[in-house]
């Protein structure tokens, strides 16, 4: 962090300001030029609030060199994170797809998805129990039976489950889920990140609606600094101007995410478009710019749907978008391997 200091400040004033900083565990070094003078910190500056430097009279301007964040920071974790869960994994060079229903619905719906989608060769079940409707009268979920219904459909594919967990008090029901997802509108919940941190849980972390990237990753850290590691980042489509599509696919967000940080990405074609012709071209284009996971709803017949059946894909829609998956992750993993 460097702070440049106003003009006017007395020797006094700077000699405060220092004894301040000191309190962070950083060391200082104060810069007099000819026209103005600076202090640089030295060491982690993770803990020094921005924000409170700036409020400081003699503060002229503050700026950030490092990163706020330091458990999701790539600069201290060179190595991917590779996150292990139902005897599969996320991250790490392969590509996971996970797919399902937006909403569990009955265990018909459920059980006939989650048989077509382990067929077509997805790797986990995704379907919502507890459901972040815009509109309060729209279907909530089923709650609890639907996590009951999710539970079987594993029993039966053999597929660990991914659902989103809404409020705290109901993270006792999640206690067999395989990895608890946090929706784009919980990214901010600090007291729900704070408690997934406690928990030994993969956590998928699903990108705010008009979230940056630094705040998807600190979203991240406060997941991990209460000791959890094992968090997945995903990209579901920011808020723009363009009215066409549902939300704008932030694809950049794939190779930016990777040089920031270690932990895997996944990419949700459906919510990123909110139409289904485009979850397949955009499912490619995830892959090519090296996403390690994908996260597509399905549903045995959208057009009956209870939520979000205008992005789903037939079960036959999705096998055919599989085998182009698949085809283009191997052509970058055997041009990878090719090259190296
Ligand atoms: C979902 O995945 O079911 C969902 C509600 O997504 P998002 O939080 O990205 O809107
Ligand atoms: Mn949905």
């Amino acid at each position: 962090m460097v702070i440049v200091l106003k003009d006017q400040a007395t020797e006094q004033q700077v000699a405060e300001l220092m004894d301040w900083l000191h309190t962070f565990d950083v060391k200082t070094n104060l810069v007099t030029g000819v026209h103005s003078r600076i202090i640089g910190l030295i060491g982690d500056t993770t803990s020094v609030d921005i924000d409170a430097v700036r409020a400081k009279a003699i503060v002229e301007t503050v700026k950030r060199v490092q990163e706020p964040y330091k458990n999701a920071n790539r600069r201290f974790h060179p190595d991917d994170t590779v996150i292990e869960v139902g005897g599969r994994k996320i991250g790490g060079g392969s590509l996971s797809v996970i797919a399902g229903p937006c909403s569990v619905e009955t265990e018909d719906q459920l059980m006939r998805t989650a048989i077509a989608v382990k067929e077509a060769g997805a790797d986990f079940l995704r379907g919502g129990a507890f459901k972040p409707r815009t509109s309060p009268y729209a279907f909530q979920g089923l709650g609890k039976e639907g996590i009951d219904l999710l539970l079987k459909a594993r029993k039966e594919t053999g597929l660990p489950i991914v659902t989103e967990i809404m409020d705290l008090s109901d993270l006792d029901l999640f206690a067999d889920v395989d990895v608890v997802q946090v929706g784009a509108r919980n990214m901010q919940n600090f007291t729900l990140l704070k408690a997934l941190g406690r928990c030994d849980k993969p956590v998928l972390l699903k990108r705010g609606l008009s979230a940056t990237l630094q705040e998807l990753l600190m979203s991240a850290e406060y997941i991990m600094s209460e000791g959890n590691s094992k968090v997945i980042l995903c990209e579901r489509g920011i808020r723009t101007y363009e009215p066409e599509t549902r939300n704008t696919l932030d694809i950049s967000a794939v190779p930016l995410l990777r040089q920031k940080t270690h932990l895997p990405i996944v990419i949700d074609p459906s919510h990123a478009t909110g139409i289904n012709s485009l979850v397949e071209p955009m499912s490619l284009v995830a892959v090519a710019a090296g996403a390690d996971a994908l996260e597509i709803e399905v549903h045995i017949d959208p057009k009956n749907a209870w939520s979000d059946g205008a992005q789903s894909l037939t079960p036959e829609q999705f096998a055919a978008a599989m085998k182009r998956i698949r085809a283009t992750e191997h052509f970058f993993h055997d041009e990878l391997n090719a090259e190296g």
